[in-house]
């Protein structure tokens, strides 16, 4: 394996992805590579740039398995809103409570280049959320307010 789960640290994180243009071999070792990166280190998501590829592809964990999104967009958010604890592969030992829509429709494409859309609530919803806030690099300090984040930044400096 040559990727490897980038740290917070990383300011790659912080960049946004650009979209998948074809679906090539590359794009699909990639994909396979993200899938034993998020099995190893038993993750719900992982998206690309977490692994040093600013590319939108995102892995969710669904009931029948992984499953590969490239190129999601949010098309449809409820208004109502929950927050939940969320946690994130590159920021170990880190969880804060995020206030996120509590459903969402998602359009992407799948590893065959079919356009999908996708129905998401509640837990779900959630990890489609995170990983395409990865997209546009952002990370979950980001979505708390500022003393929170200054509080989570200097836990994560430790
Ligand atoms: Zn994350």
């Amino acid at each position: 394996m040559k990727r490897k789960l980038l740290n917070c640290k990383d300011p790659v994180l912080k960049k946004k992805s650009e979209p998948v243009r074809e679906i090539d071999q590359w794009v699909k070792d990639l994909c396979f590579e993200m899938k034993e990166i998020m099995e190893q280190s038993q993750g719900i998501g992982l998206a690309a740039p977490q692994v040093g590829e600013l590319k939108r592809i995102i892995l969710i964990q669904t009931k029948d398995g992984i499953k590969f999104f490239i190129n999601p967009e949010i098309i449809q958010k409820s208004d109502e809103v929950e927050f939940g604890e969320e946690g994130c592969l590159s920021l170990p030992g880190l969880t804060l409570k995020i206030k996120r829509p509590k459903e969402i429709k998602v359009r992407a494409m799948d590893l065959e280049g079919r356009e999908v859309e996708i129905a998401a609530k509640d837990l779900t919803a959630r990890i489609f959320q995170h990983e395409i806030d990865h997209l546009e690099g952002l990370l979950i300090f980001d979505r708390v307010g500022f003393w929170q984040k200054i509080k989570s930044k200097r836990m994560l400096n430790k």
